[in-house]
């Protein structure tokens, strides 16, 4: 608003649109910039990868820059494939002759950005601050002199990028649980007791994978002899039922993977009982180690207010697709991009699927009749044939994330009645690829890589098909499945 004044104001002077914009020469450089830690303690390096089985084809990331300053949340990825061909990832490159740049742009105070963004948000104290100078990219290709801001407050977290008073991306700075609605039947959860050694005997539900808290003044859950098995109706159940479910999830993923995921980011803090900010309790999220005071991963989780939702902290899906976050995040970063967010949920939820059989998600916490459903039983679905170019597509994350999902469940039933290695795998591998801001192509195109790496590239045209049967023929049709396969 600020600009469109100050151009007014020009216009009886001198005219407007006399500023001079410049064709910017960027520079790429190796590597992720340094992502800012907010807290006490560095719990994940910011580029650490998923330890799976390594990727085959050579391959860097590197940002973009102007003048030293990175571009921001952009990224792009060179391999080079043992055929000798070269191939890229990231969807900025093919733009790069065309950004432009106002070189008399000047950067504000990096205070006056953060306060406005705190007070627009309603922060009245915040507990940790940063703000990083970057350029944001404009849908025009123009570059504005902008800053990442990161404002970690007791209750939440906020990442923006902003200038001035002018906010162009905000976001809570986690991936959560959220809603969609779609038809199919539902399964009902029972309850298990896990035996672990996992417990690091200080009595409370810690130990080196996840730490088990309360967000509501609920006592701690506590056993002298590391025996947690609580009734259901003990306020203690969902504390150990979430700790449980947690070390379930990551013990499918080792399994999976046959290492151990990323180690080096645990422990996870799980926060039950947790009020969203506005007073909603219908939710989870997962909040990476960067954006939050600790420098620790967090699970935040509701308890539902037993009509839109229920049981978020006892159901093993919520848990499961939480943690399922954690380890797309290991790729994926960037938390107020749409199409990273897309994808981030649809790999959990996938994740979530193959695990359980299923693909009905967190069928314990819909109460009868709720709108936030697919009724009877189920959060969201992967049996669907929804597709991106539907004409009443959705537009939330979590309900386009299930085209991926399902585009994922229908490649795994083709392949694997043909490969000895799981899809899953595949699907785990790809994440290797990705960038920390990924759009669907790129999703596309890492798959095929991952598939390249496990199966010789087998099922790259089956995974580029079952991509154009999903919407995104217009958006591939510049890859070439061919390439993905390696020589004979
Ligand atoms: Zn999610």
């Amino acid at each position: 608003m600020k600009l469109v004044s100050l151009c007014v104001a020009a216009m009886l002077i001198v005219g407007c649109g006399t500023e001079k914009k410049n064709k910017a020469d960027v520079d790429r450089q190796p590597g992720l910039i340094g992502v800012p830690t907010l807290g006490v303690r560095n719990a994940c390096a910011a580029n650490s990868r998923l330890a799976l089985s390594s990727p085959k084809s050579e391959s860097e990331i590197y940002h973009y820059s102007y003048k030293n300053v990175p571009i921001c949340s952009w990224y792009g990825r060179t391999l080079n494939l043992d055929s000798g061909s070269g191939l890229f990832i990231g969807q900025l490159e093919g733009k790069l002759g065309s950004l432009v740049v106002d070189e008399a742009s000047e950067w504000p105070e990096s205070q006056v950005v953060t306060s406005f963004i705190a007070g627009e948000s309603g922060v009245l104290k915040a507990d940790a601050v940063s703000a990083d100078r970057c350029w944001y990219l404009t849908p025009e290709l123009e570059l504005l002199p902008a800053y990442d801001v990161t404002i970690v407050a007791d209750d939440r977290t906020i990442k923006a990028v902003a200038s001035g008073d002018q906010i162009f991306e905000i976001g809570s700075g986690g991936f959560d649980i959220g809603r969609i609605s779609y038809q199919l039947e539902g399964q009902i959860g029972s309850v298990a007791f896990l035996e672990t050694d996992s417990l690091d005997g200080s009595g409370f539900l810690a130990g080196k994978n996840f730490e088990v808290f309360t967000n509501n003044g609920t006592e701690r859950a506590v056993s002298t002899n590391g025996n947690f098995d609580f009734g259901k109706s003990d306020f203690q159940f969902p504390q150990a039922s979430a700790y449980a479910n947690a070390e379930l999830m990551l013990d499918w993923f080792d399994k999976l993977t046959s290492k151990a995921v990323d180690t080096e980011c645990f422990p996870i803090d799980i926060k039950l009982h947790h009020v969203f900010v506005g007073g909603t309790v219908n939710n989870a999220r997962y909040q990476p180690d960067v954006n939050t005071a600790t420098g620790r991963p967090e699970i935040l989780v509701g308890d539902g207010d037993g009509v839109r939702l229920t049981n978020l902290g006892t159901d093993p899906d919520v848990i499961a697709h939480e943690f399922a976050h954690h380890v797309v995040y290991r790729g994926v970063k960037d938390t107020n991009h749409f199409e990273s967010v897309v994808i981030h949920e649809g790999l959990a939820d996938y994740f979530v699927y193959s695990k359980t059989g299923n693909a009905c998600l967190a069928e314990t916490v819909c109460p009868l009749g709720s709108f936030d459903c697919i009724q009877p039983r189920c959060l969201r679905t992967g049996a669907n044939s929804m597709s991106f170019v539907d004409q009443n597509l959705t537009s939330s994350p979590h309900g386009q994330g299930q085209i991926i999902s399902a585009m994922l469940l229908d490649l795994a039933n083709l392949i694997e009645s043909q490969s000895e290695i799981p899809f899953v795998s595949t699907v785990a591998a790809s994440i290797n690829y990705l960038l920390p801001r990924s759009h669907l192509e790129d999703l596309i195109q890492a798959l095929m890589l991952a598939d390249r790496d496990l199966n010789a590239g087998r099922f790259a045209c089956d995974i580029y098909q079952m991509a154009v049967d999903r919407g995104l023929g217009a958006r591939i049709q510049h890859l070439k499945c061919a390439e993905y396969e390696a020589q004979k």
